[in-house]
């Protein structure tokens, strides 16, 4: 058995690489996503937009400013969280991610979740909440806990939302207080 760093460096490689779908073809570099192994807390968005796929990195956008102010709010730092995207290249002009496509890349969120094991999974926005625990009304889940699997997962909207929307990032600011909460 690898030991789990190992078993993470080895799976962001295959990522890097991966040909599973065709956004392989239009990415500049995939976006595995990052943090630390002992992450407490895993946040996972919906796709790398185009600052993402410049710089392979997760949330380095308008949207990763955001989500890192919203952390600090709840005393959480960027560095102590685990932060990656149900799809790991960009889909073109950010449009929508097909179901294909988000069949063949779930093998590594899968991983990721099961190699970094975090006590919450935070699904950010519609995409990652229906991808990961099945279609949820955001307007309904927005602020709740789910569990299944055995793991936790806390449902909020994407910061890209809360970006365009005041409304939005205020429901989302009082979601991170419920999170915050549990974190206790
Ligand atoms: S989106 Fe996922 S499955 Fe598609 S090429 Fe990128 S890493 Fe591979």
């Amino acid at each position: 058995m690898m030991n789990r760093k190992k078993a993470l460096k080895a799976l962001h490689d295959e990522i890097a690489s991966c040909t599973r779908c065709s956004l392989h073809t239009s990415r500049t570099k995939a976006v595995p996503g990052e943090g630390p192994l002992d992450a407490k807390v895993m946040f996972i968005g919906e796709a790398p937009g185009a600052q993402e796929d410049m710089t392979g990195r997760p949330f380095v956008g308008r949207s990763g400013s955001l989500l890192t102010e919203m952390l600090n709010e709840i005393g959480l730092q960027r560095e102590e969280v685990f932060i990656t995207s149900v799809l790991k290249s960009r889909p073109p002009r950010n449009r929508t991610p097909h179901r294909d496509e988000i069949g063949k890349c779930m093998y590594f969120l899968d991983n990721q979740i099961e190699i970094v094991s975090p006590k919450i999974i935070v699904l950010l926005g519609s995409v990652a909440i229906s991808s990961v625990i099945g279609p949820w009304r955001l307007s309904e889940a927005h602020g709740r806990f789910h569990e299944a699997k055995g793991l936790t997962y806390f449902l909020t909207y994407h910061p890209a939302a809360a970006l365009r929307f005041p409304k939005t990032r205020a429901l989302m600011h009082q979601d991170f207080q419920k999170l915050k909460a549990e974190l206790r």
